[in-house]
């Protein structure tokens, strides 16, 4: 059975691959529809279609034409019949895997710092800044009426610049032609609609006060936190390349701790090397580096040549390793505690013995030339 009233469209799409709208056609009309939940570029993509399509339809082709002259260019697929304008309208909304992909491709993983900030951020949060108070609102002695605005704490601010820290805040989302995304019963939001929604709060924010507000007392906010740590902590260890040798977790730097141990009779080396996060490297320096401090000196080799050497040593290795962000979660185990740094550690000032007898020498190799 023929459709006595056919309509028929092309899809379009971007440079990038990425599909972009339709250019639908009927009897009389030419006209087109973009993809909510495309990217900016593949809108614009769409846009400069259907300029084209208007173009040669204004130059007197008939719409079926039109779309048979397109769908010979590339970019765009064959013309297709559909039911109705609303069948083709409904295929614009779909949204994608690639869509999500290109969302989550987004969100900066590598960025460890950013995505503690934003646990941190928002372990942070207390009930006073979750009751957000309004301010204005008042009406002055000449009747003008203020507009009221959502007074927000520092650490919701806090939160805020996280979520943007993380990428969650999406140039790649055009969230003024989308509705915001529904929270389910269960509260649970996927990460690409984590970042939708997140989009859409802040970003609303600045066009319309309270978004953020509402975000709070719905539990949106929480879903879309719990969302984008739980996708952080799934990914396979953050950086690519090293990976700490205790922990498993990157990125991580390839250095050599060294201890001496100079003692008159025995004189110990020791060193341990491979790739260390921030926070093992810190541990592996300050244990090695105070162990060296107390028993490093008591020879006379030793103090002049192996413990000053080791000392150094053990400062430039540790610069590559301060030098590091802190590291993404561990794979192959616990990760060592740093604990307090080596000045606050009492073994350490043992090395003031033979430095005060060194002191000791010189001055009074000094003084007895004089
Ligand atoms: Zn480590």
């Amino acid at each position: 059975m023929s459709n006595p009233n056919p309509v028929h469209y092309v899809p379009l799409t971007a440079p990038d691959g990425e599909l972009a709208g339709y250019i639908w056609a009927d009897a009389a009309a030419v006209g087109w529809f973009h993809r909510p939940a495309g990217s900016s570029s593949a809108y614009r993509t769409a846009e400069e279609w259907h300029d084209r399509a208007r173009e040669l339809h204004g130059r007197g082709l008939a719409p079926r034409g039109v779309l048979s002259m397109l769908s010979r260019e590339p970019g765009v697929g064959p013309v297709t019949e559909a039911p109705d304008v609303a069948a083709i309208e409904e295929l614009a909304r779909v949204v994608t895997p690639a869509d999500d992909r290109r969302l989550l491709d987004g969100l900066d993983r590598d960025n460890a710092d950013a995505w503690r900030e934003l646990g941190d951020a928002f372990d942070a949060l207390t009930d006073e800044d979750r009751d957000i108070k309004w301010g204005g609102g008042q009406k002055r002695a000449d009747g003008v009426q203020h507009v009221a605005y959502p007074l927000y704490s520092e650490g919701l601010r806090r939160v805020v610049s996280a979520l943007e820290g993380v990428g969650a805040v999406s140039g790649e989302y055009r969230w003024m032609g989308n509705p915001m995304p529904d929270l389910p019963p269960d509260g649970r939001l996927s990460p690409a609609d984590a970042i939708r929604a997140a989009t859409t709060t802040v970003r609303g924010e600045r066009v319309c006060d309270g978004m953020i507000a509402d975000a709070v007392k719905d539990g949106l906010l929480d879903a879309i936190v719990a969302s984008l740590r739980a996708w952080y902590a799934e990914q396979p260890s953050a950086a690519p390349g090293n990976m700490c040798r205790f922990c498993g977790g990157s990125p991580a730097a390839d250095v050599t701790f060294r201890a001496h141990r100079g003692l008159v009779i025995l004189m110990g080396f020791k060193k341990t090397d491979g790739p260390m996060c921030f926070t093992c490297g810190l541990a592996v320096y300050r244990a090695y580096t105070t162990h060296t401090l107390c028993q490093g000196w008591w020879s006379p080799l030793s103090l002049f040549v192996f413990a000053p050497l080791t000392l150094v040593r053990n400062l430039l290795a540790v610069r590559r390793v301060k030098r590091l962000p802190a590291p993404g979660p561990g794979t192959l185990g616990p990760r060592y505690d740093p604990g307090v740094p080596v000045h606050r550690r009492p073994r350490a000032y043992v090395a003031l013995v033979p430095a005060l007898w060194v002191l000791f020498m010189i001055v009074t190799g000094l003084s007895g030339a004089v």
